[in-house]
């Protein structure tokens, strides 16, 4: 029987991460993967998602192009290219993970794997033993169960849609429900999204969330305060959807985005002493080991944050711990995240909510402009920052934007923040003009 040192289940991000530095590190290492090399992000996740954000946007820059002296004519969007051209990147991107996880020495198996005991694994019909297994097995799409939920799709289908649908309807209110609705908008299909609270993105900060509505409601219906009852299927696929309120409207197509769970079914769990919390995600302590001494979980299974760039820095960290001898505690705060929403969203530290509820005395900056590209294009478009700094000490909690390109100016100042970022250093920063990001560093005027 085949014995590893290392046996990580699951070649997402933080499974193929780990794997490849433990075997870098010396260690003998195989990885197995029931459905694609790269999991969620490279293949229903952040990567084909990126990608249709791009193409929903270019509706915006023919539309902007006009009020600089180009005439373009009536833009067609075709789906079956973008859909085609998706796929043909994403097939290159798992042959790549192949050969990254081979050259680094990592054996790769294919196929479901469940635990046998603590210290084996099998993988249809064949046992495999190792000295330490890894459960890195991700999470999959959340739907309600209501009549007729057979009816809606999730994140996984929404990309390989045979056609285009005219219309959709976008059911949740975080990250994914609010970037399709941009997707969509942007591609020409007539959108509307439905959330059962009053206000979107929840764990956001309270005035991005209200003027992001704001601005999304210029290209989606906005159903706030609404549920869903049921959902019917008419000739041609059409669906059906009534509301709670007592409407019912039709729509080509029904995506819910209500949530992911985490995937332990059918792993064997029960042949181990792992246990599971009260969501259903993996338990484990700081170092990220289960109750089974030899079993380890990281990524979107335990439930902390759901982030590719947290589960690679989660895979980083055991890997280092267990086969390089420097183990560290992963710090958790400050992580950056952006919404690639139209516009985009981006965020690090504490919302203005949040601080006040820690009982901080705060400072809040903060500025709503139009951004100089559209004084000439003529779109409406609001950016909006907002810097909150505490009080006594002047350092920065949080950083708030949204507005073009927003996760990747956050990005930098997330750099800044770790290293303990004050209000007077980022006024003491000479700003880079004109761009949209130096509004960051010119702040002057606290709010009343
Ligand atoms: P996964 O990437 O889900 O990998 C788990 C792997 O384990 C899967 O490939 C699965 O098939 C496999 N597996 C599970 N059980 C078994 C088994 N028993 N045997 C064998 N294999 C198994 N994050 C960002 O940071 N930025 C983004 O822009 C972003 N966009 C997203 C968009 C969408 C639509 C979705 C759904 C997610 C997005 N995320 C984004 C979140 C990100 O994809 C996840 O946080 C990340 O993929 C988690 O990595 P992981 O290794 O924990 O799990
Ligand atoms: P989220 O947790 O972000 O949002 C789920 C939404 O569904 C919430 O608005 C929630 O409402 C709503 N919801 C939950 N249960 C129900 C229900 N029974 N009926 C109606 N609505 C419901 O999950 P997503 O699925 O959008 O994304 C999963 C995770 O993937 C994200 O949390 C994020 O960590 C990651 N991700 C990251 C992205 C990025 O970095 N850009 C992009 C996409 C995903 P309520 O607010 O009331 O709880």
């Amino acid at each position: 029987m085949a014995k590893y040192d290392f046996f990580v289940i699951g070649a997402g991000s933080g499974g193929v991460r780990s794997a490849r530095m433990a075997a870098g590190f010396g260690a003998k290492v195989a990885i197995v993967e029931d459905h694609y090399l790269g999991g969620t992000c490279v293949n229903v996740g952040c990567v084909p998602k990126k990608l249709y954000t791009y193409a929903s946007h270019f509706r915006y820059d023919f539309e902007d192009s006009r009020g600089y002296g180009w005439s373009v004519q009536q833009p067609i969007f075709n789906w079956n290219t973008l859909r085609d051209n998706k796929k043909t990147e994403i097939s290159r991107l798992n042959t790549i993970y192949r050969s990254m996880l081979e050259n680094a020495g990592v054996e790769v198996l294919t196929g479901h794997a469940r635990l046998l005991d603590a210290n084996s694994v099998e993988i249809d019909g064949t046992a495999y033993q190792a000295d330490k297994i890894l459960l890195a097995t991700g999470g999959w799409p959340f739907v309600p169960d209501f009549p007729g939920s057979e009816y809606a799709i999730t994140s996984n289908e929404v990309f390989d849609l045979e056609s285009f649908p005219k219309s959709i309807l976008i059911v949740g209110g975080g990250y994914i429900a609010v970037e399709f609705a941009g997707v969509f908008a942007g591609l020409g299909a007539k959108t509307t999204l439905s959330y059962r609270r009053d206000l979107l993105l929840r764990h956001f900060d309270r005035d991005l969330r209200e003027k992001f509505t704001t601005e999304l409601e210029r290209h989606v219906e906005v159903r706030l305060g609404s549920e869903i009852v049921e959902i019917s299927e008419n000739e041609g696929g059409v669906r059906t959807v009534k509301y709670a309120d007592g409407t019912e409207d039709l729509y080509d197509c029904v995506l819910y985005a209500t949530g992911r769970k985490p995937r332990t079914g059918n792993l064997g769990l029960e042949n181990t002493q792992v246990a599971l919390d009260s969501g259903g995600f993996i338990q484990i302590n700081e170092d990220f080991q289960t109750a089974e001494a030899s079993i380890y979980a990281l990524g979107d299974v335990i439930g902390r944050v759901a982030l590719t760039p947290v589960a690679l820095a989660e895979g980083m960290n055991l890997a280092r711990t267990l086969f390089a001898n420097k183990p560290s505690t992963l710090d958790y705060s400050n992580i950056a995240t952006a919404v690639f929403s139209h516009p985009n969203l981006a965020t690090v530290g504490l919302t203005e909510e949040t601080a006040l509820s820690e009982g901080k005395q705060i400072e809040v900056y903060e500025s709503d402009f139009r951004h100089l590209k559209h004084t000439v294009s003529g779109r409406e478009e609001r950016t909006y920052m907002k810097v909150i700094v505490e009080q006594e000490s002047d350092q920065v909690l949080g950083m708030h934007m949204m507005g073009a390109d927003a996760g990747e100016i956050i990005q930098g100042f997330a750099a800044a923040m770790r290293c303990g970022l004050t209000k007077e250093q980022l006024d003491n920063t000479i700003g880079i003009h004109p761009t949209a990001a130096e509004e960051f560093v010119t702040l002057r005027t606290k709010r009343a």
